[in-house]
């Protein structure tokens, strides 16, 4: 029998890894059957680089509770340790390193932690003893019994146990009763241990018999240790992928498509992204990634690993080159994470363009529910952007689709203005809208169809992406000038003329809005009054309302413009002779025709409307 003091840097770091371990303390689990895996891989390797030529045997894992003691444990046939071992592996190197670990980190541990767990030690956030019984592999090998009470003392003593491999036995302090539940152990080694390579057996399959569940004599084995990401992508079809989704997500439908991610240069990253079906609320999709090492749970929250938009996507990734012993904030300047991340973009971009190349029915069929993820992600990834200008689609008010270019190809005889600019036409709701368009579409224009959320922040980036094309919403001027094709024949008024026709439409427009009142040439078949809200100033309302940081905009009273037709029949007869002077507040007929000018706007309510049916039906009779 040995006794001894660990050799620790900080002066007592028991105190220390309950308190900052406090919130993650779960992971002890993970950590304890991850050291079990290594020591069962290790005895593979051995047997396969020649240097151990007994029988491996069984080398299932297996965990199990006292819930009466209080205690768990896990024992494994793997290499086991010798005293020397012990000594060096666990009294010394381990509690060292978790000392050093927590002296460097103390600020940030919690961030840290449940990436890179404190190994062995994070067995002593749940215990108030810990025994170790291990025989090594090695001939000749006695078996030890290492026992630790929570402080830094320890004894190591002969054990008599006979079989190669380690068990680990916790003995659960007060606090931490939970982890002597079966629920409760069988819900984390769910969470941690799922994939992991070595089966995992934590007692039995149970079955329904005489109104309860009882123990079968069967192995309940909890983990899959051959995961559909470790196959190779050749040897899968389909359904394999689309069990695998159900596997890994019980409760969602069934994803659009999927990518396998397969490279080992110049990194080691392999995983199985999933397009799900995205309708319009970003964040109850987030969090779905996994992220695996060597097939042992480390995360799913991977925003600063993958590009923002890609954590829109479900899946695992499993990569051992990501480094998890750094705080997060250091992630993302890593140049292997920079570099996957570029990689896993490239991987997602390829795939859709082979899909819209390939499958285009397929893509089309789909495109409404991938939408927002593309549009997402050319909105906020550069790169991701220049790659989807080749795939995205727009889709118009008939709901046919387009390719970019073919699209500019298919309006650019019909929709190109003055300037030498294509004008896309769009609505943001082709009911309200509804008016505008018919009129867009009799004069042989097409108009698409901008009605995602995303869609104020998207028209601006086609603008700045797609070269000589102009966006304007199919309402923001009368079909005539919706395109300007050549110059009109102004319509000359005075200033004063101007002011007054400002005050007499001050009169017979509801007040809450703002006005800017003009007269101009628009053609016989035009309307008599129209009113528009300028591109530019909804766009602005529009992004506002997103929360795009603008809202000097958002808070202003809206602003319209209404423009009277000149040439139009009845604006001609209200003038007469007189000219602009006739259009007085109390002409009904203008009241009429400038009422009639809201109602299509949507913006007569209330009195104004009853009397508008009124003078209607008087000027009827
Ligand atoms: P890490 O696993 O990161 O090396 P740990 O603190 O978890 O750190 O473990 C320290 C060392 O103790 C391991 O590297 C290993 O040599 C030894 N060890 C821990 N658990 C076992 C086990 N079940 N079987 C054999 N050796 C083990």
């Amino acid at each position: 029998m040995a006794q001894g003091k660990i050799g620790v840097t900080t002066e007592n770091i028991f105190p220390v890894i309950k308190k900052f371990l406090y919130s993650d303390h779960d992971i002890f689990v993970r950590e304890i059957v991850a050291n079990a895996v290594d020591a069962t891989q290790k005895m593979k390797a051995l047997v396969g680089s020649g240097d151990f030529k007994g029988e491996l045997g069984d080398m299932t894992i297996r965990l199990s509770v006292n819930s009466k003691n209080k205690t768990l444990s896990i024992t494994d046939r793997g290499i086991g340790m010798t005293e020397e071992e012990v000594d060096k592996y666990i009294n010394q190197i381990a509690f060292s390193s978790a000392g050093e670990f927590l002296e460097k980190y103390k600020d940030q541990i919690s961030n840290i932690i449940g990436h890179f767990g404190l190994g062995f030690y994070s067995v002593f956030m749940v215990s108030s003893k810990v025994e170790i019984d291990t025989l090594s592999y090695k001939e000749g090998a006695k078996a030890v019994k290492w026992e630790c009470s929570g402080d830094p003392e320890y004894i190591m003593s002969e054990s008599d146990k006979s079989d190669r491999g380690t068990t680990i036995t916790l003995y659960l302090d007060d606090d931490s009763k939970e982890f002597a539940k079966e629920e409760k152990i069988s819900e984390l080694l769910n969470k941690y241990c799922k994939f992991m390579p070595v089966p995992i057996c934590f007692g039995k399959k149970k079955e329904w018999k005489d109104n309860k569940y009882v123990n079968t004599k069967e192995d309940n084995i909890i983990n899959n240790s051959e995961p559909l990401w470790t196959k190779k992508p050749a040897d899968l079809k389909d359904e394999d992928y689309m069990k695998f989704y159900k596997e890994l997500y019980p409760m969602q439908e069934e994803p659009l498509f999927y990518i396998h991610l397969n490279v080992d240069y110049p990194f080691n990253l392999t995983g199985i992204l999933y397009f799900p079906k995205i309708k319009d609320k970003l964040e109850v999709t987030k969090n779905k990634i996994q992220l695996y090492c060597n097939q042992m749970f480390v995360t799913d929250s991977v925003e600063n690993i993958v590009p923002e938009f890609l954590t829109l996507l479900h899946g695992v990734i499993d990569s051992p080159d990501i480094p998890l012993n750094v705080s997060r904030s250091y992630l993302q300047e890593d140049a292997n994470v920079k570099k996957i991340s570029t990689y896993i973009t490239k991987k997602v971009a390829d795939r859709l363009e082979d899909i819209s190349k390939n499958n285009k029915d397929e893509f089309e069929a789909k495109w409404d529910n991938l939408k927002l993820f593309i549009e997402y992600g050319m909105l906020t990834d550069e790169k991701f952007c220049e790659r989807a200008l080749k795939f995205a689609l727009l889709k118009n008010t008939d709901g046919k689709y387009f390719g970019y270019d073919d699209y500019r190809k298919a309006i650019e005889t019909e929709q190109t203005n003055k300037d030498k600019k294509v004008v896309m036409l769009y609505t943001t709701n082709a009911v309200d809208q509804f008016q505008y368009i018919e009129a867009a579409k009799n004069k042989g224009y097409d108009v698409l169809l901008f009605d995602c959320p995303l869609d104020a922040h998207f028209v601006n980036l086609l603008e700045s992406k797609l070269k000589d094309v102009q966006l304007t919403r199919v309402d923001a001027a009368s079909v005539d000038k919706l395109i300007e094709k050549e110059e009109r024949a102004k319509y000359e008024i005075s200033d004063d003329d101007k002011k007054m026709l400002n005050s007499v439409f001050e009169i017979i427009l509801p007040k809450e809005n703002k006005y800017e009142v003009g007269i101009e040439n628009l053609g016989e078949t035009s309307q008599p009054i129209l009113i528009t809200q300028s591109e530019f100033m909804r766009r602005y309302r529009d992004m506002a309302a997103l929360g795009g940081g603008m809202n000097f905009y958002g808070e202003m009273p809206d602003s319209y413009n209404i423009t009277i037709n000149a040439e139009n029949p009845v604006i001609k007869k209200i003038m007469g002779e007189k000219g602009v002077t006739a259009l007085t507040a109390d002409n009904e007929l203008l009241k009429q025709v400038t009422d009639l000018a809201l109602l299509a706007n949507n913006m007569l309510k209330g009195k104004a409307l009853s009397d508008f049916i009124k003078r209607s039906e008087e000027l009827l009779g």
